[in-house]
């Protein structure tokens, strides 16, 4: 899966890179795919929710430029495959606070991540409507938000809990198609990273004239 992740092109530092070979993705699939635990697909984790597909995260994970010693906020635990990801990252200096709004699921995650061996020493798991932030454990340094969510604005709670120079990594979109948006926090705002505006391609497999 690793090399699969680094042909591609989903993992292209050292630390993602040593992060997916600590933490096995097995501890964090249900039982009925555990012969697909490796292979690049979202798979059901239980109501109603998928644990991401290995190169969406891996993607998120890179554009996120994540050091030891930072703290994380994570919003949307899942299988705590993510969250393990990023707690192999940040190390034993470092801080991962996520947050799931599921109880079942985020009982589900600190399972998998005790079944996982990891030292999770740096995790805290914590259960709510995480697009409130979580205010205790802050200020961060970064923030990601593992689901679609409609729009990231500077007066979010997300936003203020996270410093000055933060990035935050979104997928950003209508409920059910997203593109993944990389933000700075610079001067109390936040700035896209890569803000485009084109003029629409007009044709029989673009945009209609009007
Ligand atoms: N990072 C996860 C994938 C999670 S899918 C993994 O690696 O497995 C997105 C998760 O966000 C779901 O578990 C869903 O229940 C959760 N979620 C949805 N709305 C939320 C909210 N407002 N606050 C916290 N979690 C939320």
């Amino acid at each position: 899966m690793v090399d699969y992740l680094l042909s591609f092109g989903w993992i292209t530092s050292e630390s993602v890179k040593r992060a997916f070979l600590e933490v096995d993705r097995k501890y964090f699939i249900p039982k009925n795919f555990q012969s697909d635990a490796y292979s690049d697909n979202a798979y059901p984790i239980g109501s109603g929710q998928t644990i991401s597909a290995p190169s969406v995260i891996a993607h998120m994970l890179e554009k996120l430029y994540l050091n030891g010693g930072m703290n994380v906020l994570e919003i949307g635990t899942g299988s705590g495959y993510n969250t393990a990801l990023i707690s192999s990252i940040v190390g034993k200096k470092g801080k991962v606070v996520t947050v799931e709004r599921i109880k079942e699921l985020s009982s589900l995650a600190e399972n998998n991540i005790k079944n996982s061996g990891l030292d999770a020493g740096n995790i805290e798991l914590a259960v709510g409507d995480g697009t409130e932030g979580y205010f205790e454990s802050s200020p961060y340094d970064r923030v990601i938000v593992t689901g679609g969510i409609p729009y990231i604005k500077k007066e979010m709670p997300l936003v203020k809990q996270m410093k000055e120079d933060g990035i935050l990594v979104a997928p950003v979109g209508e409920r059910f198609y997203q593109n993944i948006n990389v933000f700075f926090k610079k001067d109390g705002r936040i700035v896209k990273t890569l803000p485009v505006l084109f003029v629409p391609i007009i044709g029989k497999y673009g945009f209609s004239e009007k």
